[in-house]
């Protein structure tokens, strides 16, 4: 199947995810499949991971400074 480019023009494959010609993307659906979500999955989980490790932290902190508090309260 050949289908002109809605950009160029040019004849191209109705497959095609971007126009070869002027490499304009021509397919959502295409280009979505073809590049699923991992990506952004892991960057998310990588963002959850982080914001877990930061609420340790600060909680690890909280707890320091509360031991200190007692501490110099003795
Ligand atoms: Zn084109």
């Amino acid at each position: 199947m050949k289908e002109k480019c809605p950009y160029c023009g040019e004849e191209i494959h109705s497959e095609y995810i971007f126009c070869p010609h002027c490499e304009n993307r021509l397919k959502e659906k295409n280009y979505k499949t073809k590049n699923p979500f991992h990506s952004d999955m892991k960057d998310a989980e990588m963002k959850a991971t982080r914001k877990g490790v930061l609420i340790k932290l600060t909680g690890m902190i909280i707890l320091l400074i509360i031991g200190l508090a007692i501490g110099l309260m003795k």
